[in-house]
């Protein structure tokens, strides 16, 4: 409960959106470097990485949560974001061997392995056309006959029956080995599937930049560099993407600002990044089990921070299949301005992990409540953050 009575001094925030210096009292700790970090926020200064690492060390929840909430108010006013998609996760074979991942299965061990065929993925597909869906979000396992030319065709496929659906599809991991085993550069790789009907990239396969990290738990796949550089190239040909982080595993606060520090200065050369998304380390069936899953304090803290770090990327994402619908759910109060979709039960990536989403499927109705009921504006976006409709002018009755 201790975390709902900070929501309510985080909401007193709002009152003070459009009076800065009454929101810059409100947020006097004393603490002479927080107090410029307020000051520098609300003044719409960049704050550097010392000042991120700073406040992950010495800002209590409550004073990021005002801070986040300020900075999320004037990117957004009250709305936050939701869509309708569903996901398509053709197999969880994987070529590489990802310690925290629970997901994937080898080659070698097939056990709870699966590998859709062509015409059942095609069929999934086909079986959302009268869900009023916008978006279909594809990834899944690293698996070598699922090349460039059995995607470039899929997606043409796709495209030919239904034209207006939003293609999302592949980590920077899957690009980058498409691309390698087709002997192709990013450059020709994305041409070739932006012809085929691409239409962004998510942000999975970031997980911690940081060699030290990145080495214990993801070595074998794509690097850090490599994971910038595809979206760099996705962006100059004119594709948004998202950016993960998974946190709250080995890594530690100077290894997040680190990452987020990266991803900023990409933002700041190419702008195509629509969405930080922080992913929570979960812990259940994987090589990191015995690694204890961090605290809702930690989730909020990390939230805030990126809210008020990222002063160029515009979204913040609360995962609600991999939070669970509560988390995210708070999360609206510490910076978070999008919730992600209605999913229908087709991802199993975090409910293998233990998430408390075992089924993820929300309806709109139940989205729009969610969000209506922590006090904000419910609007449904497309893929692109482009409104489609903001749930506060309508009646119920429009809900569906
Ligand atoms: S996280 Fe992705 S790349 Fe890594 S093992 Fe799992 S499915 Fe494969």
């Amino acid at each position: 409960m201790l975390i709902y009575n900070f929501i309510n001094f985080t909401q007193k925030t709002t009152i003070f959106m459009n009076h800065s210096e009454s929101l810059q009292s409100l947020l006097e700790t004393g603490d002479i470097r927080l107090d410029r970090i307020a000051e520098k926020v609300i003044e719409q200064k960049r704050i550097d990485d010392d000042e991120a690492l700073y406040m992950f060390e010495h800002a209590s929840v409550a004073w990021l949560g005002s801070l986040a909430n300020f900075v999320k108010h004037r990117w957004h006013g009250k709305k936050v974001f939701f869509n309708r998609n569903f996901h398509l996760e053709p197999t969880n074979l994987c070529v590489f061997d990802c310690k925290f991942c629970s997901y994937s299965r080898s080659f070698k061990e097939r056990p709870e392995a699966w590998e859709m065929t062509y015409d059942e993925m095609l069929n999934t597909v086909k079986s959302f056309k009268d869900k009023n869906v916008t978006e279909i979000h594809i990834v899944g396992g690293v698996h070598p006959k699922m090349n460039l030319p059995f995607y470039e065709k899929f997606f043409r496929d796709i495209k030919s029956f239904w034209p207006d659906l939003h293609i999302k599809a592949f980590t920077a991991v899957e690009y980058e080995y498409m691309f390698r085993k087709a002997k192709v550069s990013y450059e020709e790789g994305f041409r070739r599937l932006i012809d085929a009907g691409l239409d962004s990239i998510p942000g999975g396969g970031a997980e911690i930049f940081h060699p030290e990290i990145r080495q214990k738990i993801c070595a074998d796949k794509c690097t850090a560099e490599q994971w910038l550089a595809i979206h760099e190239t996705a962006h100059r040909l004119g594709l948004h993407s998202n950016a993960t982080m998974l946190y709250g595993h080995i890594e530690n606060f100077f290894h997040r600002v680190h990452h987020m520090s990266l991803l900023r200065n990409l933002q700041d050369q190419t702008g195509g990044f629509n969405c930080f998304i922080p992913l929570k380390f979960r812990n259940q069936n994987n090589e990191m089990s015995h690694i204890p899953e961090t605290t809702l304090i930690d989730d909020v803290k990390t939230y805030a921070i990126a809210r008020i770090y990222f002063d160029n990327i515009p979204h913040i994402k609360a995962y609600w299949p991999m939070l669970g619908r509560q988390s995210a759910q708070l999360l609206l109060s510490f910076g978070v301005d999008d919730i992600d979709g209605t999913i229908d039960d087709t991802t199993k990536i975090y409910s293998m992990a233990g998430s408390e989403e075992q089924h993820p499927a929300m309806s709109t109705t139940e989205i729009v409540q969610l969000i209506e009921s922590s006090g904000f504006e419910a609007v449904e976006r497309d893929s692109l953050y482009h409104e489609i409709l903001n749930y506060s002018h309508q009646n119920n009755e429009f809900v569906s």
